[in-house]
């Protein structure tokens, strides 16, 4: 199974407004889980879906 916190994947938690390495965060949805990046600045700039891969 891919890690979908590998190094080749590390784009997503930057902040695009000013750069900052943001952690992960669990979200939870009413359709599954999803990860938040959660600038303390710029709130959250990106939502990743980790099983996304496994529903192809
Ligand atoms: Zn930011």
């Amino acid at each position: 199974m891919r890690d979908p916190f590998g190094r080749e994947d590390e784009w997503y938690r930057t902040c695009s407004e000013c750069g900052k390495d943001c952690a992960p965060e669990p979200l939870g949805t009413g359709v599954g889980m999803r990860i938040a990046f959660r600038c303390p600045v710029h709130g959250v700039h990106t939502i990743v879906d980790p099983f996304n891969d496994l529903n192809d």
